[in-house]
């Protein structure tokens, strides 16, 4: 058994956790990250790629933006299509001076491990693969983390433990079960994701809602198209050949005259189910939760990784005041802070989602309600302007 201590322990080398530990040494705390995938698989793990200003600024205040902002593509709107229909939400004009970037999750964890293991932080352990992780001492506020790396059992004393171990972790059952309450949705579809390398056929996102389903235009940069599908939730992936696919999504989004899709080879595809889930609060004693690990939106609205970055920044500077002031303040008052902004986001998330894709259980009637809500959104600036300001980011939450 080795002996290890540091002062705040992290589990799970997400986005959430490697900024955390990020912050956290730049500000002269050590921390260490447990994972238990490879670097590899963690560094090639394709999901999110919408980032409000917010998170932006706060990856660039930690020295991690350089690449962010020389490839990270600016965009000041995203277009709504329905019926024959296409409605840009014009960010400029609806909330001025705000915008998003466009730059792979998967870039961002590459430029935080770099960080980590190369920069002026690289003292700052990182243990990929590792498996059997638990905790002890949570009661005694002595917490231990136990893992395994390599066949070698470890313990880790720390001051507090950082649950960022995503929605399939292990950390948020280590919360007690009297007194935490949870809420779940689960959406009746799921999201088929597609990478493609392919010039994107549109300049700013397309969200479309069509007779066949929800189908989304994004994009990672200027050669490489990213696009989602809604698909039954026990959709067999087999089943869905690049033909059929390119087929699909040329039905869904190719609806406005002029317009068509650009089709090249796809280089990835997998299923994501749509859900909605919170726990509260986020905390027990000397345990915390950040990300994905605490709370889950459905990814129409392009959130949980700017939700877990918000989480993070409110955390570490929690962290950082506790250690250098003696302040619990900051961290006593953490999960109400961040849950207030979490159920914001939740509201807007399942907004979005109900607005733009078909329910099974929908009639007639409610498919033309959906449709007249839309219309609502496309002609009422007041309808178009809240989409924008939560779509950029709440900034006083
Ligand atoms: C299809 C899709 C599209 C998305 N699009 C967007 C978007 O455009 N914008 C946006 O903001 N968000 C988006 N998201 C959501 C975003 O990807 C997540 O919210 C984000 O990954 C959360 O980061 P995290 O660090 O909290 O969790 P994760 O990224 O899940 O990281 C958790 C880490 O913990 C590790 N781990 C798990 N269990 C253990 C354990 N027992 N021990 C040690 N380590 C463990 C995991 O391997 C993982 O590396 C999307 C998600 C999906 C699925």
């Amino acid at each position: 058994m080795a002996e290890l201590k540091t002062r705040v322990g992290i589990i799970g080398a997400g986005p959430a956790g490697l900024l955390l530990s990020h912050l956290l040494a730049r500000a002269g705390l050590d921390s260490w990250v447990l994972e238990r995938r490879s670097r590899a698989h963690v560094e090639s793990r394709v999901r999110a790629g919408v980032l409000e200003q917010s998170a932006v600024d706060t990856l660039c205040r930690a020295g991690v933006g350089e690449r962010l902002v020389r490839e990270g593509i600016i965009h000041h709107g995203i277009e709504l299509r329905f019926g024959d229909r296409a409605q840009r939400i014009d960010f400029e004009q609806l909330v001025p001076g705000r915008n998003i970037t466009v730059y792979g999750q998967r870039e961002i964890v590459k430029d935080l491990i770099e960080a980590r293991l190369a920069g002026p932080n690289a003292h700052e352990p990182v243990s990929f693969e590792a498996t059997e992780v638990g905790l002890t001492g949570l009661a005694a506020e002595e917490p231990v983390v136990h893992f395994t790396v390599g066949g070698q059992r470890h313990r880790l004393a720390c001051d507090w433990v950082i649950g960022c171990d995503g929605f399939h972790g292990v950390s948020r059952d280590w919360l007690p079960k009297a007194g935490v309450k949870t809420y779940e949705r689960t959406f009746p579809f799921a999201w088929l994701g597609v990478l493609a390398n392919v010039e994107p056929s549109s300049r700013e996102l397309v969200y479309a809602l069509h007779e066949r389903g929800f189908a989304l235009h994004s994009m990672r940069s200027n050669d490489i198209s990213r696009f989602y599908l809604q698909v039954s939730p026990d959709e067999d992936l087999r089943a869905w050949t690049d033909e059929r696919i390119w087929a699909e999504l040329t039905c869904r989004l190719a609806t406005v005259p002029g317009w068509s899709l650009r089709t090249g080879p796809i280089l990835e595809k997998n299923l994501a189910p749509l859900r909605s889930f919170v726990v509260e609060p986020m905390r027990h004693g000397r345990l915390l939760l950040a990300g994905d690990a605490a709370h889950i939106v459905p990814a129409t609205g392009a959130k949980g990784l700017n939700l877990a970055v918000a989480d993070v920044r409110l955390l570490s500077n929690a962290l950082v005041a506790w250690y250098t002031h003696g302040s619990a303040e900051l961290l006593d008052q953490y999960s109400e802070t961040c849950l207030r902004r979490v159920w914001r986001v939740q509201q807007f998330s399942c907004w979005m989602t109900r607005l733009l894709h078909r329910f099974p259980s929908d009639d007639a009637f409610e498919r033309r309600i959906q449709l007249a809500q839309l219309e609502a959104v496309a002609t009422s600036r007041a309808g178009a302007t809240s989409l924008a300001e939560n779509y950029v980011g709440l900034e006083h939450v």
